[in-house]
């Protein structure tokens, strides 16, 4: 499966780039002649993503590698000073990262989950288009957030409120950038193939085929998402294509009527 948009010249920060989603993206975003910004924690993961980027560019452009921590207010300042100073301007911000929780509310440990969950999936998306606003109004460039299907239904909580309030914050943003020229979108996955499934599969102690099968009896599309099938949705959000397209919710989830 390959995709076929041109983002020639483009600057793009993908947070959560080391690994599902959010690698796959920045590869496609390298392969179509962009500028990529590959971020996480763990560098071993930044420099392989990086090196992948710079194999598809057709141009051989380098990735910038940074490791950063988005639950981290300096690391976050840090993530988009050297984006500027490295390639002078920012087009795309894409807000992928994000962890999971198997969470009830008797558990002792709630708040820890709270904070730990909140930081990263919401807090992280609020401090980064904070930072990103004033680049991105030059560029008149757009934002894409990485939310989930879980936003849509109550379920053992912490996750699925964390991604409802996201899907919320972008429409309140996607309100009051689009004066300022700049779009925001945010994507509903379903269960996609990814080292986040791993979090569920270690709950239910199921084996990740049983744990597939379960998903595909649900979906009418017959099978389990594969990060591209997010990444195709990124591109298109982010693209020219998507141009009176903002503040919307793009449910990628092969038609299981999570909603
Ligand atoms: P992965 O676990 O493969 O990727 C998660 C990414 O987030 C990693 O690159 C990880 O990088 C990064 N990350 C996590 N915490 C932090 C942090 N504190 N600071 C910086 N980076 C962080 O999962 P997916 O690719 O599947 O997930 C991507 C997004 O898609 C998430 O927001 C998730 O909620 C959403 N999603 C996923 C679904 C699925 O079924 N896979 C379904 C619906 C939504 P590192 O560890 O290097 O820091």
């Amino acid at each position: 499966m390959t995709t076929s948009r041109d983002f020639t010249g483009k600057v793009v920060l993908i947070t959560g780039s080391t690994s599902g989603i959010g690698a796959v993206t920045a590869v496609e975003f390298a392969r179509l002649g962009a500028h990529v910004v590959v971020t996480g924690r763990r560098k071993d993961r930044v420099s392989a993503v990086a090196q992948q980027c710079a194999e598809a560019s057709p141009t051989g452009a380098k990735a910038l590698e940074v490791v950063a921590d988005v639950t981290n207010d300096d690391d976050c300042r840090r993530l988009v000073s050297d984006t500027i100073k490295t390639f002078k301007k920012l087009d795309i911000l894409v807000n992928n990262a994000g962890r999971g929780s198997v969470s009830r509310i008797w558990d002792g440990d709630i708040l820890d989950k709270y904070e730990l969950i909140m930081n990263t999936n919401l807090r992280s998306v609020v401090r980064l288009t904070n930072l990103c606003v004033e680049h991105l109004e030059k560029t008149k460039g757009n934002i894409v957030n990485v939310s989930s299907v879980s936003a849509f239904k109550p379920r053992k909580p912490i996750y699925p409120m964390s991604k409802a309030a996201l899907d919320m914050f972008t429409k309140c943003v996607a309100l009051e950038l689009g004066p300022k020229g700049i779009r925001a979108n945010v994507i509903n996955p379903g269960p996609v193939k990814s080292e986040f499934v791993e979090i569920y599969r270690n709950v239910t102690k199921a084996k990740s085929d049983e744990l597939y099968e379960e998903i595909v009896k649900r979906c009418p599309i017959g099978r389990v998402g594969e990060p591209l099938d997010v990444s195709k949705a990124v591109l298109y959000l982010s693209s020219d294509e998507a141009s009176f397209v903002t503040g919307c919710n793009f449910v990628v989830d092969g038609g299981a009527q999570y909603v």
